[in-house]
């Protein structure tokens, strides 16, 4: 109980507060968010229904095709502009900290994806050991991204394509709207409370690395098919002004977080 009243009044503290411009380009042939909107189109009336369900009665299977268009999986749109959600981009940077920090509390990554091979490839971390939360403590994660009971001190916009085009593409005969290679997204995370590890975690969690004295995103995965087909789900985010290496640096140094390769 004594961390967590240190933790809840260190986040009364004024902090830190601010924005990050953020980028995100298609590194991958298509990138597919879903927006949970799909549409089939009746291609003609169901003029002799009567008779395809007289044969149904009798056993045999009425052949529908022709009569309806093939499925098609939207992307959320602002105007004419495709977007990524801020909730979507929020789910990775979440997962990806959960995963790369020793003993935060996984409320993302353990439900989901557990069934993928290629999820378990790249992200195996020998280092978790799913018991050892610290009920008393609020994790760093949580503390940074909020949870049931806590407020986020971050909050991420949509990304809008400001580059780029769309495409419908066939798998296994639905068709996804897709964002195609070198699209690009911007956005904005807006943040406060923060100290300079904050800041650093936000951008770890983006896939952001130093190299060579500088920033630089890391390949992530997003988006559907992202683990059972190559030609989808590759990003990387940049920055579109600010330099953070010592916050990352900071950040770093205090957790050791741990690194994924996700490109397979
Ligand atoms: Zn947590």
């Amino acid at each position: 109980m004594q961390r967590y009243r240190t933790q809840y009044t260190e986040r009364n503290k004024p902090g830190l507060e601010g924005a990050i411009e953020i980028e995100m380009e298609v590194v991958s042939d298509y990138l597919h968010v879903g927006s949970g909107v799909y549409d089939i189109e009746i291609l003609k009336p169901l003029d002799n229904i009567q008779q395809l369900v007289e044969s149904a009665l009798k056993g045999s299977i009425p052949d529908l095709s022709g009569y309806f268009s093939p499925v098609t999986h939207e992307m959320a749109k602002y105007g004419e502009k495709l977007v990524i959600p801020g909730s979507t981009v929020k789910g990775l940077v979440r997962t990806r900290l959960e995963l790369s920090i020793p003993n935060s509390c996984y409320v993302v990554s353990r439900n989901s994806n557990s069934s993928s091979e290629v999820y378990k490839r790249i992200f195996r971390n020998p280092r978790h050991k799913y018991s050892d939360k610290f009920p008393e403590q609020v994790c760093p994660v949580c503390d940074l991204l909020g949870n049931a009971g806590l407020a986020s001190r971050v909050s991420f916009s949509d990304l809008v394509m400001t580059q780029g085009k769309a495409e419908f593409v066939n798998v296994y005969n639905e068709y996804y709207e897709s964002a195609v290679k070198g699209s690009k997204f911007r956005g904005k995370v807006l943040y406060h409370s923060f100290n300079n590890v904050d800041l650093g975690m936000l951008l770890y969690g983006m896939g952001f690395r130093i190299k060579g004295g500088k920033l630089e995103g890391k390949i992530m995965l997003m988006g559907r098919f992202k683990y059972s087909d190559r030609r989808f789900g590759r990003v990387r985010f940049s920055l579109v002004k600010g330099e953070y290496v010592n916050a990352l640096n900071e950040f770093i140094k205090k957790y050791n977080p741990l690194d994924f390769n996700e490109e397979w």
